[in-house]
């Protein structure tokens, strides 16, 4: 394909294929522009049918004007194939980047996440659904930015409102519930696919991922997927929970917007971000800070925000404030069929142009390309109307006064924080660990925690320390598996796996032998499959090595008997202060507790008897 000729383009370098077609960077034949073309496979837009919904859909993406979103530029047909130009990201794709690196840092994946966010509220506002939201259509760019293609285009390929399921689409790891069965396709179904996406970044696949089609449609009805601190324990708790509120399989169980979710990951950045620098200045290390207005800023309604002007990506494509005074590409666009909007094009060609604006220069240059269609997206179509307006010069001197004024302070603060902050000493920490501990602040402890080990490697308190967050740890690992049962309907419906850490996992406050037992025997059965292990069960059995590990020294440190001897005490005083109707309820209660503890059998023995004493007491 590469050098073939597509309406104005000349083919250049293949990008990547998908199902639908393949995407090649080009290059406009007279202004030189570069852009993506994607043809569409000719088995799949051998149909009226389709041609007829291409150039509607194609209407409709024409609307989108966000900087997250690629910009569609035009579309047309060459020797019976459609296609349709775009602007072309130069970088990466997310699905390449994953491969490359496996998983995200949580820090990029937040940053992704608004960006996408961002172009999804836009769409959404304009009643656009992109319903095919997956790493493969998402582009970083080389400063990191998303811009997100194929809007739309799913709805193409289904039947009607639903794909049929992976029929077309490479992949069903990254679609909703409602896109499997009968549900209602709406603004939530990309929602859900944006809590996948940001899944996989983090987890390194997708919730049900690795499957073939049907079992992930299967599991997509019915399955939980794995709670994300069991993959990933360093992302910060507030992200996976929003996170598996997108993956929600009833729609209105989701965060209702894309405006909702972003402002939430706002405020969230903004506030880990504050945390970091925290304890980055406690620690002495010099702090990224980020311009106030960068991690504060919520997004407003209505549409009248000016999107702020990121670095673009195709270095003749968004440098001018478009439409303003004409796109090259579009100004000379000649090879262009005259048909009316929502019609296919019809052939043959003519030279008479149908451009947008009269007066289109016309270029005789081209060869004329028999059965050769094209027309470009009217900028004024765009419905950008509401934010071409510039401000007036005095507001902007005013911006930068104040710009200016903003950079000052933060230099000075800078400036000052590293004069009065010293690298925190040991205690100091030590302090802020403790107080993270009993307020379960379980990040921020987690984050002390490793810097005290990095900065005071040999201070004797390092074991204690690091046994408070295997001890979070493991607390959160209990917290998800027991949420995880209450989804499935009850603990025993998790997988034995799962139930059997769960049972000795909250054996271990109770009774610590009995727990390491317990440990020992899962390790016996679900340590040792080799390669095969998924991510979970490796976790799981690092936390109950470490645990057993743990509760065999606190156990050293504290025999069982002075267990059994507070027991006798509080047996004791009860005994001698309680009414008989109080210390028969004590009784009762202590053996209900402590019957199945072996350390405690001689006791329970002895309240049985008093118990019965009592109410043979009471009978006679
Ligand atoms: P799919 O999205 O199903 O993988 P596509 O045919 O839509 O298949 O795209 C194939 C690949 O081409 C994408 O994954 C991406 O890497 C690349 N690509 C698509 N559009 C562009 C574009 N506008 N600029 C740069 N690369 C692109
Ligand atoms: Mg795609």
């Amino acid at each position: 394909m590469a050098n073939q000729r597509f309406g104005p383009y000349l083919l250049q370098e293949k990008l990547g294929s998908g199902g639908m077609g393949s995407v090649y960077r080009a290059i406009h034949e007279t202004t030189g522009q570069p852009v993506a073309v994607k043809l569409i496979a000719e088995q799949v837009a051998d149909s009226e049918r389709f041609r007829r919904r291409f150039l509607v859909e194609v209407e409709t993406l024409k609307k989108l004007n966000h900087p997250n979103i690629v910009r569609l530029i035009g579309y047309g047909e060459e020797q019976g194939v459609l296609f349709y130009s775009m602007e072309v990201v130069d970088g990466l794709s997310l699905q390449q980047y994953l491969r490359e690196h496996k998983r995200l840092d949580w820090r990029l994946t937040i940053d992704i996440a608004i960006d996408i966010c961002a172009a999804l509220k836009h769409a959404h506002d304009l009643g656009v659904i992109h319903r095919d939201l997956k790493p493969a259509n998402l582009l970083l760019d080389d400063q990191r930015c998303i811009h997100l293609v194929d809007f739309g285009i799913a709805k193409l390929f289904g039947a009607g409102d639903h794909t049929a399921a992976g029929s077309v689409l490479g992949t069903a790891d990254f679609m909703a519930p409602e896109q499997a069965g009968e549900g209602k396709i709406t603004t939530r179904t990309d929602l859900y696919a944006l809590g996948s996406v940001l899944y996989a970044c983090l987890a390194g696949r997708a919730p049900f991922g690795g499957k073939s089609i049907t079992t992930v449609i299967d599991a997509l009805r019915r399955e939980t997927p794995v709670a994300l601190d069991l993959i990933v324990p360093e992302t910060p708790e507030e992200l996976t929970e929003l996170i598996h509120q997108l993956l929600e399989k009833a729609p209105e169980k989701r965060p209702p917007t894309a405006l909702v979710v972003g402002n939430r990951l706002r405020a969230m950045r903004a506030g880990l971000q504050a945390r970091e620098a925290q304890t980055a200045s406690d620690l002495g290390q010099p702090t990224q800070v980020e311009s106030p207005t960068d991690s504060t800023d919520l997004e407003i309604d209505p549409a009248f925000v000016i999107p702020s002007e990121r670095p673009t990506v195709a270095p003749q494509g968004r440098t001018a404030s478009p439409g303003s005074d004409g796109d090259p590409l579009e100004a000379t666009l000649d090879v262009t069929l005259d048909s009316a909007p929502g019609q296919v094009p019809t052939r043959p060609p003519t030279l008479q142009s149908a451009g947008p604006q009269p007066g289109t220069t016309q270029s005789s240059e081209l060869p004329k390309t028999l059965d050769t269609s094209f027309r470009t997206v009217d900028e004024m179509d765009r419905g950008r109307g509401l934010i071409t307006e510039e401000e007036p010069p005095e507001i902007q001197v005013v911006q930068l006064l104040s710009i200016g004024g903003l950079i000052l302070v933060l230099a000075v603060m800078i400036g000052l924080s590293f004069f009065w902050l010293r690298t925190p000493t040991s205690d100091k920490l030590f302090e802020s660990i403790e107080y993270n501990a009993a307020a379960g602040n379980y990040s921020a402890l987690r984050r002390d925690v490793s810097n005290f080990t990095r900065a005071y490697p040999d201070d004797p308190r390092i074991p204690e320390i690091q046994s408070l967050t295997s001890g979070m740890d493991m607390e959160g690992t209990i917290r998800r598996l027991r949420l995880a049962g209450l989804k499935a309907g009850g603990i025993q419906r998790l997988s034995p796996l799962r139930q059997a850490f769960l049972e000795a996992a909250m054996l271990r406050e109770q009774d610590p032998a009995g727990a390491v037992e317990k440990f020992s025997q899962w390790l016996a059965v679900f340590g040792h499959e080799g390669g095969t292990q998924d991510l979970e069960t490796q976790r799981l059995q690092r936390l109950a090595i470490s645990e057993m590990e743990r509760l065999h020294e606190s156990a050293q440190l504290q025999p069982v008997d002075t267990r059994a001897q507070a027991l006798q005490e509080q047996m004791n005083w009860a005994a001698e202060n309680l009414p008989a109707e109080e210390l028969k309820e004590f009784y009762r209660g202590l053996i209900l507790l402590y019957e199945n503890k072996a350390w405690a059998e001689g006791l329970i023995r002895e309240a049985k008897e008093h118990l019965n004493g009592l109410l043979n007491g009471a009978a006679s």
